[in-house]
């Protein structure tokens, strides 16, 4: 009899793991699916400097051009890989973000000493006004 009733919870301790591992993954994918819907628009930008294209592309187009020339891994062990500029045909148009101060069209990381998303037009950064509470 006691011997049973071991067992059962054994079973029973093990279901809920799984059960629990199931979630874990459920929230982790649904977090990271909410934070990039594949219809939002995302800007980008040509690093030539004779030619400085700036479009919009969707989050979905961007990912799946990550996802055929190496992937997550390839952008962690080498940076992003640059898409080919419809403009100047050179392969160097990278992420960019779009100031909502100033509409200017930059490079995250451009100003020194400063949080990445600072505009280098303006100067102004939406995380560093979201720390200041403004
Ligand atoms: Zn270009
Ligand atoms: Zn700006």
């Amino acid at each position: 009899m006691e011997e049973n009733a071991k067992k059962t919870l054994l079973i029973v301790v093990a279901i809920a793991c799984i059960a629990a591992a199931g979630v874990i993954t459920y929230k982790t994918m649904g977090g990271s699916t909410a934070s990039s819907q594949p219809t939002s628009k995302i800007w980008v930008k040509c690093n030539n400097p004779k030619c400085g294209y700036e479009y919009q592309i969707t989050a979905k187009e961007y990912t799946d051009f990550m996802m055929s020339h190496g992937g997550p891994r390839q952008f962690i062990m080498s940076g992003a890989v640059p898409m080919k500029c419809p403009k100047c045909n050179e392969d160097s148009v990278f992420k960019a973000m779009k100031c909502e101060k100033c509409g200017k069209v930059f490079f995250p990381g451009t100003v020194e000493g400063k949080p990445e998303d600072t505009c280098p037009s303006c100067g102004y950064s939406p995380s560093a006004a979201a720390a200041k509470g403004t």
